[in-house]
């Protein structure tokens, strides 16, 4: 079974998806972060053009049973899920996922990822491009300052400070470019069920998700 989970940044896709996985039974697969891997590298690796897509082909990317994620490139094995979560990889990050031969190469990874078992994705494209035939769709969507809040309170998580305005203003910025690329951009795909959660609880998200996958 396949359920993909779309919607721009901070519409709660992952951490919903991360407990429906857990109350079915199934893995919960995060694409957003290897896009921010494929950023990572590009930064500590510094990078960029058919140099980057070359460190991307011989990249492997995997996650440990906690949901941690692991990259190795040239025998090097080093644990990013920390490291991709930063100002700075959310501003690069959408100008690295416009990239074609970058999206063929994650898309390739993530369907890798889940040939053998049961899966929920969240991402931008995974209901129209990576698993256009996915058993179940869902496009989740808010605000942007309720967006920004929540965007807010992650990175006060990790000792991290930004104000509202520059996250409102990050998180409107990223949105725009994910949605007016050229390859695979951030789109409802046309049978997914859409879900506003700018008023709704964490809970109410998971119960509306659990009802129609059971
Ligand atoms: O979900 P998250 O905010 O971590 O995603 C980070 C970025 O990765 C997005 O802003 C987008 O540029 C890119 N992305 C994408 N396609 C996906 C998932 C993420 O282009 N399926």
């Amino acid at each position: 079974m396949i359920i993909a989970v779309d919607g721009p940044a901070g519409s709660g896709k992952s951490t919903v998806s991360k407990e429906v996985a857990k109350r079915l039974g199934i893995t919960f697969l995060d694409s957003g972060a290897l896009y921010r891997t494929c950023a990572y590298i590009k930064i500590k690796y510094q990078v960029s053009g058919k140099e980057l897509i070359d460190f991307v082909t011989l990249s492997k990317m995997f996650f440990g049973k906690d949901g941690e994620l692991f990259l190795t490139i040239n025998d090097n094995t080093e644990e990013v899920s920390k490291k991709i979560r930063t100002p700075q990889i959310a501003e690069e990050v959408p100008k690295v996922a416009s990239d074609k031969d970058i999206r063929a190469l994650v898309t390739e990874k993530l369907r890798e990822m889940s040939e053998t078992e049961s899966v929920i994705m969240d991402g931008r494209d995974i209901g129209t491009h990576v698993f256009p035939d996915a058993d179940y769709k869902f496009f989740l969507k808010a605000s942007s300052k309720e967006r920004a809040k929540r965007r807010m309170r992650d990175y006060e998580d990790q000792g991290i400070t930004m104000s509202l305005e520059a996250l409102i203003k990050e998180i409107d910025e990223r949105d725009k470019i994910d949605s007016e690329r050229e390859h695979a951009p951030l789109k409802k795909a046309d049978d997914a069920i859409e879900i506003d959660t700018t008023h709704l609880t964490i809970e109410e998200v998971i119960s509306i998700i659990t009802a129609r996958t059971n």
